[in-house]
């Protein structure tokens, strides 16, 4: 059990200031998962990753589950899944027709199986040969669970190529519902504290100047709107979070005009996807098309203005880049850069090479040196980050 330090430091500030630093929301939701460790889990000291084989343009799906395997206090939570009655599986279950064996139709139970075999100790050795094939049977069972499983359908055909951010979705809706709320409904608001960021928009007319609180929205990603211009991530915030102009009927004045919507976060979520919006839509041609622009960002992405309490530090770090090559992200492929305990590495299917910190954090990657698509710009997509505490 770890000492919850910000527990300790919140309680000092409300004991000197007499009020609490922090949203109560997000006050509740990180309670909900103090019992959590954050750290890498030990046995994977000295440990390296795996590539992952990717038949049928599946790395739009092994992108996601690799940036996945790299966040550690997602490893530490998904080790409990299906261990005790109180986080049972939802569909350990007699299969359906023509799908996987009984108790093997949920992907969260086959993640907490893929993971002990996707770190692996020495590459060399006989033993861990036998883990590789082991390994890569069970990352194909847990695509099978993917395409048969109850948990509904994915959002493309499941034989061609997808998008990387629809495939998250998926798996953000089977991390809330892996445990039936009424067996114990700690267990979804253990998955909010780990991946919902929740909006709360707040209106201020422009004739009376009074705001408005407006009911709180939650999101599985963090949208930003990629401009034609090369930019700072920094520089993108405001196009979400900062006002807005939208028309409305203010309920103070009740004047019909424009208000001005700012979007504050209520409580931020310990493991962040932002989304590099990069699908646009040419109104002449009728045609959608990807937006290339380069993206600058550094290791740390700082939120704390944005909050509707910022008697905090909301900080994040970031843990892997998903990135893209193709004309749209539903063709193409995907590439993963990301942090581990063995250091900074990339991985195209099931190659996996070591980087430097220049590569991980390039507005586009153009040094991709293996791999089917090697020599094309590869443009960075779905960032994840893990909160600094
Ligand atoms: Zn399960
Ligand atoms: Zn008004």
């Amino acid at each position: 059990m770890s000492i919850d330090v910000r527990a300790i430091r919140d309680r000092r500030l409300r004991q000197r200031t007499g009020k609490p630093n922090r949203s109560a929301l997000q006050i509740a939701r990180t309670s909900s998962i103090d019992h959590v460790n954050r750290h890498w889990p030990q046995n994977l000291s000295g440990f390296q990753a795996r590539g992952i084989v990717n038949p049928r343009n599946m790395c739009y799906r092994h992108s996601v589950i690799q940036s996945l395997l790299h966040c550690p206090l997602l490893l530490q939570w998904i080790a409990t899944h299906a261990q005790t009655p109180m986080t049972q599986c939802q569909w350990a279950q007699p299969p359906l027709a023509g799908g996987p064996a009984p108790a093997m139709r949920c992907p969260l139970c086959e993640l907490r199986r893929v993971c002990p075999q996707y770190w692996c100790a020495r590459p060399s050795n006989a033993a861990n040969a036998t883990n590789i094939r082991q390994f890569h049977r069970s990352v194909q069972h847990l695509q099978k669970v993917v395409l048969y499983g109850p948990t509904g359908s994915l959002p493309t055909n499941p034989a061609s190529q997808g998008d990387a951010s629809g495939f998250y979705q998926f798996m953000y809706n089977v991390f809330q519902d892996a445990t039936p709320a009424t067996v114990n409904p700690a267990w979804m608001e253990q998955a909010q504290a780990i991946f919902t960021l929740t909006i709360q928009p707040r209106l201020t007319c422009k004739n009376c100047g009074a705001t408005t609180t407006q009911p709180s929205v939650d999101q599985d990603e963090l949208i930003l709107q990629l401009g034609n211009d090369p930019e700072h991530i920094k520089d993108l915030l405001p196009g979400f979070f900062d006002d807005t102009i939208v028309t409305r009927n203010c309920p103070t004045c009740g004047v019909s005009g424009e208000s001005t919507q700012a979007n504050l976060i209520d409580a931020a979520p310990e493991i962040l996807v932002v989304h590099l919006q990069r699908t646009g839509f040419n109104r002449k041609k009728g045609q959608f098309f990807k937006i290339t622009t380069p993206i600058t960002f550094g290791k740390w992405l700082e939120l704390t203005n944005y909050q509707t309490n910022r008697g905090s530090t909301l900080k994040y770090k970031l843990s892997s880049v998903i990135c893209h090559s193709g004309n749209s992200m539903n063709e193409g492929h995907y590439i993963t850069d990301a942090l581990g305990p063995d250091g900074m590495f990339r991985t195209s299917d099931r190659d996996r090479w070591k980087i430097k910190l220049p590569d991980f954090l390039a507005p586009v990657k153009t040094n991709v040196d293996k791999g089917p698509d090697s020599g094309k710009d590869f443009h960075p997509y779905l960032l994840f980050y893990t909160k600094n505490t």
